[in-house]
């Protein structure tokens, strides 16, 4: 049986530098140390609250990338054999150990992409623990071999894919990361993660706990750097999967990478998701829980239920309280307490809503909260101030862009084929949410809506259930069962000797 190592940790184990001009980040992790690399392009680290620049980031070039596969090549092979009871001991080891950084973690999280520290603990670090919790329990009561009925001599067997990329975003960082490295160390992968540029030292210090793991040197692996640095590790002939979150562009050119060499990968890309209220819900409900859905984390979540749409008889009712609510919506500092809003993860981020808002502005739409600059409190940092447009019509930039940020549109429909229609009618199919009171509607539309996961009158989906889109907000799923599965191939053995098995 193969035998996890145990590993002391060392003081030079250490990833940053502080320089005097602060924060320096120019380690990547492998073969079970850190390694200093000098970067062939660097990236200013930002603050979204202050918008001062507090330190570089080294962006690993080609050697770097190949050293760090390399490592993850070697772990490959011992990893793919591991038991499923030392895979669960070092899962629950990193989920132990995150839960007791909690705090720590939830700090880091909310210095960097600016969510406030109360969101950052509860729904940040705590959405990544109920996934490696979720991811766990599939684990336990996993069967990776099945005998065919028909033939017992026929075995069906899940095996590792093999070295896996881990190519995540900023919004959701240690959440996103969690989700693909409990699964696929679950699946008998070793990996070589590359996170969101923005949101590098929470991928750190997530780093530093596994060294604190039985997990065998080179089976984790971390590469720091922006976009080139993922599409080199993308193009790496020894990656065997990719697992790839952002954004939908992004992940058209890791697809097309892949495609050329048969890479397996798992795409979870943008969206823009519909809410629907029909005139037998319960309209106040709705509009709290469906506003606030739309501005959490400042809008920037790809699940966010940024289009309204909205029965005809209580469409004004509706637009009147959205614009109340939106108005009422506390916008404040990263690092105060309360149930606020913060600001956007950078200044690209910013521009980008600002430029939309006044698209908005522009069109036939109509502004009823909100609109373009900071809310007056905060003169510096990137905040926007939460909107509300009424009356955007499909064809509307609006209702066909991914803003991520504090935008909620609202659009009137008159039957039920209306509702479906404008809800399928971006190129996104992420999430989609239904607001009624009649079972049979929610199961007929929920039935016809084209997206990866519906949600009716806010009910949360269940611990492990799938998460994932369809249409270009990608394929593949993640959490429990699901996100295992992505990690692995299906091998077909016929003429086992039964005895052996
Ligand atoms: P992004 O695409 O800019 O970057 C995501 C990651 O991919 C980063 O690590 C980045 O460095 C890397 N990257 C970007 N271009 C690449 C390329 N060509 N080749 C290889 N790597 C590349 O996205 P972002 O701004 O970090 O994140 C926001 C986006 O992520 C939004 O569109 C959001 O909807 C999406 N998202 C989707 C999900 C989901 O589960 N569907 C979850 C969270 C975020």
């Amino acid at each position: 049986m193969h035998t996890v190592c145990t590993k002391t940790p060392t003081k030079h184990d250490t990833p940053r530098q502080d320089t005097q001009s602060g924060t320096c980040l120019s380690s990547v992790y492998c073969d079970g140390a850190w390694h200093a690399f000098t970067g062939q392009r660097v990236c200013t680290l930002i603050n979204p609250d202050t918008e001062e620049a507090y330190g570089l980031l080294q962006c690993a070039g080609e050697t770097t990338v190949d050293q760090v596969v390399t490592s993850a090549v070697r772990a490959q092979g011992a990893w793919s054999i591991s038991s499923t009871s030392e895979r669960l001991h070092v899962i629950s080891q990193i989920t132990d150990l995150i839960t007791s950084r909690a705090d720590d973690l939830a700090a880091l999280i909310s210095d960097e992409i600016g969510a406030p520290i109360g969101f950052a603990r509860t729904a940040q670090v705590g959405a990544a623990i109920s996934h490696l919790q979720a991811t766990q329990q599939a684990l336990a009561t996993i069967e990776n071999t099945h005998q065919m009925g028909n033939d017992p001599a026929h075995l069906v067997c899940h095996e590792a894919v093999g070295v896996a990329a881990l190519i995540t975003p900023w919004n959701w960082p240690l959440n996103q990361i969690v989700l693909k490295l409990g699964a696929a160390l679950a699946a008998g992968c070793a990996i070589v993660l590359k996170p969101s540029e923005h949101a590098t030292r929470t991928a750190i210090a997530l780093a530093e706990i596994i060294t604190e793991t039985d997990l065998p040197p080179g089976v984790f692996n971390l590469l720091i750097g922006e976009a080139e640095t993922g599409a080199q590790l993308a193009a790496h002939p020894a990656i065997n999967m990719i697992s790839f979150t952002g954004s939908t562009r992004g992940g058209q050119h890791v697809a097309q990478t892949a495609a050329k060499r048969f890479a397996r990968t798992s795409m979870e890309l943008g969206g823009k998701s519909a809410n629907l209220l029909f005139e037998d819900c319960d309209l106040e409900t709705a509009l709290r829980q469906g506003v606030a859905h739309c501005f959490r984390n400042a809008g920037q979540s790809c699940n966010a239920a940024s289009r309204m749409l909205v029965a005809r008889p209580i469409y004004n009712d509706a637009v009147e309280l959205a614009a109340m609510i939106a108005c009422n919506t506390p916008v404040g500092r990263p690092s105060e307490s309360g149930a606020h809003i913060g600001p956007l993860v950078n200044r690209r981020q910013f521009d980008h809503v600002q430029s939309l808002i006044q698209q908005g502005i522009a069109s036939e739409a109509r502004l009823v909260a909100g609109g373009l600059g900071r809310p007056a409190h905060l003169p510096l940092g990137f905040y926007a101030r939460p909107a509300v447009f009424a009356g955007v019509t499909a064809d509307n930039v609006l209702f066909q862009s991914e803003i991520f940020g504090p935008v909620l549109t609202m659009t009137p429909f008159d039957d039920e084929a209306e509702a479906i229609a404008l809800a399928n009618a971006t190129q996104y199919g992420l999430a989609a949410y239904v607001q009624t009171n009649d079972a049979a509607r929610a199961a007929r539309v929920a039935a016809q809506l084209q997206a990866g996961m519906v949600q009716i009158n806010g009910r949360s989906r269940a611990a492990g259930a799938p998460f994932g889109g369809v249409k270009a907000s990608g394929y593949g799923r993640e959490g429990g069962l699901w996100g295992i599965r992505q990690f692995q191939e299906i091998k077909s053995i016929s003429g086992m000797l039964i005895d052996a098995y």
